[in-house]
């Protein structure tokens, strides 16, 4: 085994090795999801703890499951109705739940570090479902899953990476693992919400949609992040459609077999039309939710591994 991590906090420290063992593993999952009986023991007698602080409805649920379908002690902590809401830190909250002893934390927070913070604390792996505008792990390695199955290969593709980068987590996950495996990376968006800085991150930076998607193979689309905005960054949602939209006219500059890909919740008529978000022959949206379900499967089971071994 190659994966040698305590804590899966992001993509940055995984090395390209490590992310095609977890990839490998996930493939196996997806067959498993796929019979009728969805069963494995690999973390039985293990607990698993979910902390949302932020509303999600994809990553929890595929998380509960990926825990249930390995046979893992899950329980969703309500963090609504948390101690937090009555004054308790984040550190205190983990504290607590630290000596519960659970041996696998998934944490979601609006603050980028929190999660790093909280792994500081406790003695368990904790996985990262998302930290502000930081890091989005899974879901990163989720959207490689769905190229590598439908594409035959993670490296060596054109990739345009399209909205609102600036306030994304997946764009800034994406943009790591996309670039460790070798792949060419285009960021298209207004210059409000692609700013030019992106291009020392070796990604190539348009704003204009139709030279920016012009040949590429993935085209993965990402919704306003209005909860981190805090001033007026686009004229109005109709001119952004105008321009940014993803379209039937828009895609057809991209290659003729290239996917398309948005990691929800999706705006329809905002960031997409909603017959190329329905058009099966293009969309690989759904299949990027089942997937998620296969990465966070093999990244549990791998992260239990290394805590029967000890890894630090
Ligand atoms: N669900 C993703 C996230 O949590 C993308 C989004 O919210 O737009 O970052």
């Amino acid at each position: 085994m190659t994966f040698r991590q305590r804590h899966l906090l992001g993509i940055d420290p995984l090395h390209p090795t490590e992310i095609t063992e977890i990839l490998d593993l996930a493939d196996k999952y997806v067959d498993l999801n796929r019979q009728s009986i969805k069963h494995s023991d690999v973390l039985a007698g293990l607990t698993q703890i979910n902390m949302f602080f932020e509303n999600s409805t994809r990553t929890q649920a595929s998380f509960e499951l990926a825990g249930k379908r390995l046979g893992a002690d899950v329980m969703n902590m309500a963090m609504q109705a948390s101690s937090i809401k009555k004054g308790e830190t984040l550190i205190d909250t983990a504290l607590t739940l630290n000596a519960m002893h659970p041996d696998l934390l998934v944490v979601r927070h609006p603050h980028s570090g929190a999660v790093d913070l909280l792994a500081q604390k406790v003695n368990c792996a904790v996985l990262n479902a998302g930290d502000g505008r930081h890091e989005h792990p899974t879901q990163a390695l989720l959207d490689a899953l769905t190229i590598r199955r439908r594409k035959g290969r993670l490296h060596r593709l054109n990739i345009a990476i399209c909205g609102d980068i600036a306030h994304s987590r997946v764009a800034r996950s994406n943009i790591i693992l996309l670039g460790k495996m070798e792949n060419r990376i285009r960021l298209v968006g207004p210059t409000t919400l692609v700013p030019s800085v992106f291009s020392e991150f070796g990604c190539e930076v348009y704003d204009d949609m139709n030279e920016g998607l012009r040949d590429v193979d993935v085209v993965m689309m990402l919704r306003l992040q209005r909860e981190r905005m805090d001033g007026g960054f686009i004229p109005s949602e109709r001119e952004y459609y105008h321009r940014y939209g993803l379209d039937a006219e828009k895609l057809s500059k991209a290659k003729p077999d290239a996917i398309v890909m948005h990691p929800g919740p999706m705006n329809r008529g905002v960031e997409i039309d909603g017959d190329i978000a329905d058009d099966i022959n293009r969309s690989v949206i759904q299949e990027q939710v089942e997937m998620g379900v296969a990465v966070r499967m093999a990244a549990m089971d791998l992260l239990a591994q290394n805590l029967r071994e000890g890894v630090v």
